[in-house]
Formats: C-alpha cells, sequence, structure tokens
C-alpha cells in the first residue's frame, strides 16, 4: 500500500505531490534504470533500489536523490537547501519566496 500526500503554499498556488514509498526502480537486462509505477507488483518485486524525490528550496527544481548515491545538493543550482518532497510541511516556498508548505489533509490517496 502506498500513500500519497500533497502538500501546498499558503501564499502562492504551488503544490507537490509525494509517494509515501518513493520512487523504487530496478535494472533491465541492458543495466538501465527503470521505475516502477503502481500498481505494478511483478515489476515492484524486481527493484533493487528506491530514489527519493526531492525539492530544491533554493530554485524550486524537483530530482531524484539517488538511493545508491545520495546527494545532499540541488543538481541545478548546487543549493544545499532541498528538503523531501514527503517532509514539506513547515519548509519554505521556493517559488513565490514568501510562502511556507502546508499539508493538505483533505488530500489523501491510497493505492
Ligand atoms: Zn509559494
Ligand atoms: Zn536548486
Amino acid at each position: 500500500m502506498a500513500e500519497v500526500i500533497n502538500h501546498v503554499c499558503n501564499r502562492c498556488s504551488a503544490s507537490i505531490e509525494a509517494w509515501s514509498d518513493g520512487n523504487p526502480y530496478y535494472l533491465d537486462e541492458n543495466g538501465t534504470k527503470e521505475y516502477a509505477y503502481h500498481p505494478d507488483h511483478e515489476q515492484l518485486e524486481k527493484c533493487i533500489g528506491n530514489d527519493s524525490p526531492h525539492l530544491c528550496l533554493g530554485c524550486g527544481a524537483e530530482f531524484m536523490v539517488d538511493y545508491e548515491a545520495p546527494s545532499d545538493q540541488c543538481p541545478k543550482c548546487h543549493s544545499q537547501e532541498i528538503a523531501d518532497t514527503f517532509e514539506l510541511d513547515g519548509r519554505k516556498c521556493p517559488f513565490c519566496k514568501a510562502g511556507t508548505f502546508v499539508r493538505d489533509s483533505d488530500f489523501f490517496v491510497v493505492s
């Protein structure tokens, strides 16, 4: 079971969705990384790692942090102010630079 939550900025309309279980991936026969999508359980069983989506609090870029080679900075602007998209509650919004993300409690999806 996976859960999706949504964080919205209290000043602008920015919203970021996050899966509770990140982005599981496996390697295909050529060694290329492939993401397994819900609800493909056959693919999920082959997964060897799990990338977690992060948001740069400096420039607003969304990017994956690899489970095998974790990075602590934004690949675009190299800011170290990054946050797991599942843990944005109370973090400042990089889009309007004025608001704060709050968890949208009306938004709850279970897959
Ligand atoms: Zn905002
Ligand atoms: Zn950035």
